[in-house]
């Protein structure tokens, strides 16, 4: 049963056939995880947000630039200058549009280390990634925990989306058996993006994660679209026989690092340095450690930016950094033992 207040609340959406109040009491006992809450985490968090899922969990690496404010709908500059990570941010615009729902922001890189926690108890996990390697790891654990993901990716016009059902349909890998070399595939940085097409794929997405929750019949095909023709298509795509995700090889949640480094090209050129080995990582005892050494050292509850060598260098509590205006990972993982340590 759903209660007086919040059948008010949900009475357009519980009109809809489909859904009625029975969807929309399994809506509410849906458990979410949205990886990435750039564009098309922002899009889908908002929509699921607003229909009454449950429980959300958001999970995000990045802090916010002005940039990001032109397709990314969750954010506005009073973000940018508290300097808030977009999980944060997140959680705290959403929790203002739907009090009802749990929402849970966090700051994390997704890798091998920490993905099967974060996924662990969804019903549905959500792609709003930017990038291949993590949904090739998303595809694993989904695949390896039987949890029903939905794939989502967009640039310039162009947007595609598909839902993976484990063991049913077709996997990531199944359409995409190999990661594309760094640099070979264009990104939001290199090619652009207008803010409508990941609107239009972070609603595809949201909707399979609510026709998954309610037990509707999901859309078993890639649906690529173009926004600025206006043209949609429908593509059918067979499981593949070799694919090794669906033999149960995953390859990408098997491939440990204890530091990883991964640069992010571009307009905002940046390294990020992940260490796997760091648990619980003070930022205040790091700011007194590095206040004797370098120029310039601050932090917030989030966050800690240092400058050193003529560089600038975020750390996170999780022990990640990130190097700011270089592409050069030596360079990044040779500041990162020096100043962070390990
Ligand atoms: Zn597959």
């Amino acid at each position: 049963m759903i209660d007086k207040r919040l059948r008010n609340r949900y009475s357009r959406q519980m009109m809809f056939p489909a859904i009625g109040e029975e969807g929309q009491v399994k809506l509410s006992k849906g458990n979410v995880v949205i990886i990435g809450c750039g564009a098309l985490g922002s899009n889908i968090a908002t929509l699921l947000v607003r229909a009454g899922v449950g429980k959300i969990r958001i999970v995000d690496r990045d802090f916010i630039e002005y940039h990001n404010l032109q397709r990314q709908v969750l954010f506005d500059e009073d973000d940018i200058k508290a300097q808030l990570p977009k999980a944060v941010a997140a959680e705290r615009h959403l929790k203002k549009i739907n009090s009802s729902v749990e929402i849970e922001g966090i700051v994390a890189d997704a890798n091998y280390s920490n993905i099967e926690g974060l996924c662990s108890g969804a019903d549905v996990i959500l792609d709003g990634l930017d990038n291949f390697e993590t949904r090739f790891l998303l595809n694993d654990v989904a695949l390896k925990h039987r949890i029903p993901w939905v794939y989502g990716g967009a640039i310039a016009s162009n947007g595609m989306t598909m839902t993976v059902i484990p063991g049913e349909t077709s996997c990531f890998r199944c359409i995409s058996p190999i990661l594309p070399d760094p640099g070979t595939t264009p990104t939001c940085e290199t090619a652009g993006v207008i803010g409508t097409i990941p609107a239009v794929i972070g609603a595809l997405e949201a909707t399979e994660a609510i026709k998954i929750l309610v037990g509707a019949e999901v859309n078993r095909e890639l649906i690529t679209v173009d926004i600025w023709t206006g043209a949609f298509n429908h593509l059918k795509v067979e499981p593949c026989a070799d694919c090794p995700a669906c033999q149960g090889r995953y390859d990408f949640l098997e491939n440990r690092f204890v530091i990883k480094t991964t640069s992010f090209c571009g307009q905002s050129r940046a390294v990020q340095v992940v260490n796997t080995e760091v648990r619980d990582f003070s930022l205040k005892e790091l700011e007194a450690r590095l206040k004797p050494v370098v120029a310039e050292v601050s932090y917030n509850e989030f966050m800690l930016r240092f400058t050193a060598d003529n560089h600038e260098m975020v750390v996170f509590p999780d022990g990640r950094a990130i190097l700011r205006n270089t592409t050069d990972e030596s360079l990044a993982r040779g500041l990162y033992a020096k100043y962070i340590g390990t």
